[in-house]
């Protein structure tokens, strides 16, 4: 199981021990870089975007961030995922980044699963699974699919709580000023 979860990271001379602490230095990465995902969430929040935030993140140091914008920004396309992925595209002056992870508080939608395939992220991190859109096995498994030529490991749950009361208190508040108006 190690092995295959670090498999660009152990040196050859790894050994359990190491191994074990590794593990639990990447979960504790995992929870800070998703905590900045949750604060980009805010960020959309406040422009009345639903919250959803999202950052790229290549050996321990983000190269791209974004949060959800499809209203502000009269786009369709501009996902958080979208967005942190085109930033850290530009940055990295290549369409292609492997070896990097993706973290976002929500799971992905089918569209943003299909720009992180073609993206060539190496994982995915999530936070609350998206029971209407979810493209990680709540509405369909894009990431399991063996009929496409590139999979990215994925998983979710990392502060799924936090990630998604924002969204439940997000639709909440704009369902009582709905009521109101
Ligand atoms: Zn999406």
């Amino acid at each position: 199981m190690c092995k295959d979860f670090y498999t660009d990271n152990l040196p050859e001379s790894r050994d359990i021990t190491r191994c074990h602490n590794m593990k639990m230095n990447l979960f504790h990465d995992d929870e800070q870089f998703m905590a900045r995902a949750l604060d980009l969430a805010r960020q959309a929040a406040t422009l009345g975007e639903v919250p959803v935030g999202a950052l790229v993140v290549r050996e321990g140091v983000v190269i791209g961030e974004g949060f959800n914008r499809p209203i502000g920004a009269h786009d369709p396309t501009a996902h958080a995922e979208i967005m942190a992925l085109r930033a850290a595209a530009a940055i990295e002056a290549n369409y292609r980044l492997p070896g990097c992870t993706l973290y976002v508080t929500l799971e992905p939608c089918a569209m943003c699963a299909g720009a992180i395939l073609h993206s060539r992220v190496a994982r995915v991190v999530y936070g609350a699974r998206d029971p209407k859109t979810g493209a990680n096995g709540s509405v369909i498994d894009l990431f399991a699919e063996p009929r496409l030529n590139h999979h990215a490991q994925i998983e979710g749950g990392v502060l799924a709580d936090d990630c998604g009361r924002l969204l439940s208190s997000f639709f909440s508040a704009r369902r009582q000023r709905t009521a109101i108006a």
